[in-house]
């Protein structure tokens, strides 16, 4: 089925192909040429970041990070159920058990009031997850890890260009992870990057990167040959992505100002239906920054979402729901995740369904969606 208004539709800022036939020119397209570097010299001073080094998708940002943190099988970390499956594998493939936390009604981010009780003495780590670049309650969870000494690690997969108290998300924890796949608002297809923000991690994660050879120091003349020294895969983007990559970082403030423009339309034209109780609408604590990464609405229930969603559909417009909580999924059940309900998690998964937000979204197909909501609640 095509839709007349999709769900998600990549961007093009305009140089994309220029920089990509650089790359081409020179015929030097794996990992870490040019636009690698610049791509990562521009997060890290964009967003004060300590070292960024790309990654082939937050997927395998994550994978490093947890690697990084030398957790053990039995070990247990804490996360939402309210996210995606990247967030928990990559602990579990290191055999580490989640512990999955319930999320808060506002923001949709894990609850940090409910993190203490779900703390054992195995813990070692939590994944704050910041859900629709909403930032988590940050000095909380720090707090938290500060004194149970655990290291965090932030999904900050839809959170690149967002803020908590002024600092960019991915920042604040001792590792962080963005992803620029098609559907997230920076892209070049499937793409990612970890920030390294303790030091001390520094120097391993680009040899854990680099097949577990010390291949980037030998790139910078430091030693005379590489070697096999610790762990490691291949977690770098061939720089032709790159490229396609930092066309698009280099429109960021762009980017942010027209993903802005359509959230202040949903939000606006949508109160309406909010103030009389039938839509719940997203809520922005004051001190996150979001990068207005997407938009969704509460419905009532279940049935209500399949009828709003079908109805949509008929008009040709896709929205889409999600997530299958984590620890309902049959992996989660398999670990024996399901034993306890985590009901704001399970009453939002059944309620929420994400309106079509892309940059190239025109005022009349905004108006074309807010119409179709309006007209499924027998308004005009
Ligand atoms: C998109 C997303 C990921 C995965 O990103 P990839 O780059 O596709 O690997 C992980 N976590 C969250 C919360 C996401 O939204």
């Amino acid at each position: 089925m095509t839709f007349r208004i999709p769900f998600n539709k990549a961007y093009i800022a305009g140089p994309e192909l220029e920089y990509a036939a650089h790359v081409l020119k020179n015929l030097s397209t794996s990992g870490d040429g040019v636009y690698s570097k610049r791509c990562q010299s521009l997060l890290e001073r964009t967003f004060h970041a300590k070292k960024v080094l790309l990654t082939t998708s937050c997927t395998s940002a994550l994978e490093m990070a947890v690697m990084l943190c030398d957790l053990k099988p039995g070990d247990e970390v804490i996360l939402p159920s309210f996210t995606f499956v990247s967030s928990a594998n990559a602990f579990v493939r290191q055999g580490i058990q989640p512990r999955f936390v319930d999320i808060r009604p506002d923001t949709k981010n894990i609850d940090e009031s409910l993190i203490e009780e779900a703390i054992t003495d195995k813990t070692r780590a939590i994944m704050p997850v910041h859900y629709a670049g909403v930032a988590c309650e940050m000095d909380s969870i720090k707090r938290i890890a500060k004194t149970y000494q655990l290291r965090i690690i932030e999904d900050a997969a839809q959170g690149a260009n967002a803020r908590y108290k002024g600092s960019y998300l991915g920042t604040i924890g001792d590792l962080g992870a963005y992803s620029f796949h098609e559907t997230k608002n920076y892209s070049c297809g499937e793409g990612g990057a970890l920030l390294i923000n303790d030091e001390r991690l520094i120097d391993r994660s680009e040899i854990i990167r680099e097949k577990g050879t010390d291949r980037s120091r030998f790139s910078r003349g430091e030693v005379d040959k590489y070697t096999w020294i610790d762990v490691g895969s291949s977690f770098l983007p061939s720089d032709i992505l790159a490229a396609l990559l930092f066309a698009q970082l280099e429109a960021l403030d762009e980017i942010n100002t027209r993903r802005k423009a359509i959230y202040d339309y949903y939000l606006r034209e949508l109160a309406p239906l909010a103030d009389e109780g039938l839509i719940e609408l997203p809520i922005i604590p004051s001190e996150c920054e979001t990068n207005f990464h997407m938009f969704y609405v509460l419905v009532k229930d279940l049935a209500e979402r399949v009828g709003l969603l079908e109805h949509l559909k008929s008009k040709k417009i896709l929205a889409v729901s999600h997530y299958v909580p984590l620890h309902n999924s049959p992996m989660g059940r398999a670990l024996g995740c399901n034993g306890k309900s985590l009901p704001v998690t399970e009453d939002v998964s059944e309620r929420l369904l994400r309106l079509p937000f892309y940059v190239d979204l025109t005022h009349s197909d905004l108006q074309l969606v807010r119409d179709e909501i309006f007209s499924f609640f027998g308004h005009h």
